[in-house]
């Protein structure tokens, strides 16, 4: 390996607790679902862990199935790992999931301890690690018990596959079972991945509450709403962009229909002096019931720029009534 981590790389970012555990997660995690796959530019998925590691950002967070295809994301981060950052595994926090669809088959998908128990194997040979730090179930399961799942992701711990356990878009009722069984096992949750951004805020609606009530941590995924919270649809989709290249996660229309309110968005973001998507992720942060705000990025300067929310996450009233009233709008 040519890379030599920054001396600073603990100079400039902050850290939180996730919920009432041992564990401090930066106030910014990365994402591997795009950008990292085989399709991808490598290289530039390299320097972007490089970039992040630099930076403090020590939380990478894959699941088995990012690429495309299915698996690659994580099979770039294990010759990543290896090339660059094998020496320094204790200071990372990896984690990775499974519950969407993965393999042909009855046991490929969802939440049986079959499909949970067998991915997670795979994972750890992708991706060249010997445990990952932190292992979700995805998606709430709808046929399997719950008292099946959660006791995977217990069995996962205890035979030495994850240090900790999470849950991902469980709704705040399932989430409160799913904490409790875990709880009742010994193997408490650590935090619950959702999707959380000002265009997207249903985890205020009962679920914060179920994770500050259990001692659970929350961390934000899409909280740009892939995009669409920046300047780059300002003034057009550009062809490099998401919603330019076609994505089905992010039409156009999708894009166009939002545009209104980004725009009036970006106007507070000015008059704070910061970037729209410095204050979009600051508005999660402000929360403090959000461990981490979990983004992605394509290109190394939207890291940069990401990273800068840290210098103002605080809302006056005004600015709080103002966001809210576009919000509702
Ligand atoms: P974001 O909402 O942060 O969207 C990321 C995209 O926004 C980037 O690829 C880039 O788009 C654009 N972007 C980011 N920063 C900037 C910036 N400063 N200026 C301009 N554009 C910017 O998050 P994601 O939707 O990617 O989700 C983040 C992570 O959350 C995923 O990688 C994954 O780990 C996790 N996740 C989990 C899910 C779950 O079910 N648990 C589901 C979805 C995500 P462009 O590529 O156009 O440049």
């Amino acid at each position: 390996t040519t890379y030599l981590p920054s001396d600073a790389r603990y100079k400039s970012m902050k850290y939180r607790r996730s919920g009432k555990s041992g564990i401090l997660l930066p106030e910014i995690s990365l994402g591997l679902w795009h950008n990292f796959g085989h399709k991808d530019n490598l290289l530039n998925a390299q320097l972007l862990l490089r970039k992040a590691f630099d930076m403090g950002i020590i939380h990478f967070d894959l699941a088995n199935n990012y690429g495309p295809p299915f698996g690659s994301a994580e099979t770039n981060f294990g010759r990543m790992y290896n090339d660059d950052f094998r020496p320094y595994r204790h200071e990372l926090f990896i984690s990775s999931k499974a519950g969407y669809d993965m393999w042909p088959g009855p046991y490929g998908n969802f939440g049986s301890r079959k499909y949970l128990v067998n991915s997670l194997d795979q994972s750890l040979k992708r991706m060249n690690l010997d445990y990952v730090d932190l292992f979700y179930h995805h998606r709430p399961d709808p046929h399997t018990p719950l008292e099946e799942t959660m006791g995977a992701l217990d069995f996962i711990v205890r035979s030495g596959r994850a240090l900790y356990v999470g849950i991902s878009n469980y709704p705040a009722a399932e989430a409160k079972k799913a904490i409790a069984i875990l709880k009742d096992l010994g193997t408490p949750c650590l935090i619950h991945q959702a999707r959380y951004s000002m265009l997207d805020r249903w985890v205020e609606d009962g679920l914060l509450d179920v994770l500050t009530e259990g001692g659970v941590g929350c961390i934000a995924f899409s909280p740009l709403e892939q995009g669409m919270l920046s300047n780059k649809y300002l003034n057009g989709i550009p062809a490099d962009s998401r919603a330019g290249q076609g994505m089905t996660y992010l039409e156009k229309e999708t894009v166009e229909k939002n545009l209104p309110k980004i725009k009036e968005l970006n106007k507070i973001a000015i008059e704070r002096g910061q970037s729209l998507s410095q204050m979009a992720i600051a508005w999660l942060l402000h929360n403090k019931a959000v461990t981490s705000v979990l983004v992605g990025v394509s290109k190394i300067e939207q890291l940069v720029d990401n990273a800068k929310t840290l210098e103002n996450t605080s809302f006056s009233d005004e600015e709080v009534r103002k966001v809210k009233a576009i919000l509702t709008a």
